[in-house]
């Protein structure tokens, strides 16, 4: 690590170090009550491998520390684009399915309607039909006397005096 050093003295050499809260680091020899870099009264971390994570952290090289963080951060992404794939799928099919059943509906309303045009037109003929065999039941006198028969009986009677009358 090239940029460690007492603050102070300025040695890179010594088998204990420590940090201070007012961000000096110092080498054994130059660590007295107060810091001996800005003289703000302060306390001492020895630096060593028994620190905490979040204090470790501050003697890492920063270009490893960005690579796992990287690392870590292209896992949590890859994460998600997993479960985002997976609904994306699931969506896919559910749209296909639904395609399917509106199609079935389509299909079944176009016949339905085809079925009910048809069932209209038989209950007309049925109704003419009832109105025919109604009409065949009366006797013979209260039939409603057809414009074909009138013309029949009306040409039968005209007929008859032309030829009485002929020579
Ligand atoms: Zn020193
Ligand atoms: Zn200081």
């Amino acid at each position: 690590m090239d940029w460690f050093h007492c603050s102070k003295c300025f040695t890179k050499r010594g088998s204990s170090f420590a940090v201070t809260s007012c961000g000096h680091i110092c080498c054994e020899a130059c660590i007295i009550s107060e810091c001996s870099v800005c003289g703000a009264s302060c306390c001492y971390l020895t630096i060593s491998d028994e620190m905490k994570p979040q204090e470790k952290v501050f003697f890492k090289e920063p270009l490893k520390l960005m690579q796992s963080r990287l690392e870590h951060i292209s896992q949590i992404a890859v994460f998600q684009q997993k479960q985002m794939e997976r609904i994306i799928i699931h969506l896919r099919h559910m749209t296909v399915e639904l395609e399917r059943r509106l199609k079935e509906l389509t299909d079944k309303g176009y016949q339905l309607s085809e079925l009910r045009r048809e069932n209209d037109v038989l209950k007309k003929h049925i109704l003419e039909l009832k109105k025919e065999n109604a009409e065949l039941k009366k006797p013979l006198s209260q039939r409603r006397v057809s414009p074909g028969h009138l013309h029949i009986d009306s040409g039968q009677r005209m007929t008859l005096p032309v030829a009485i009358t002929s020579p």
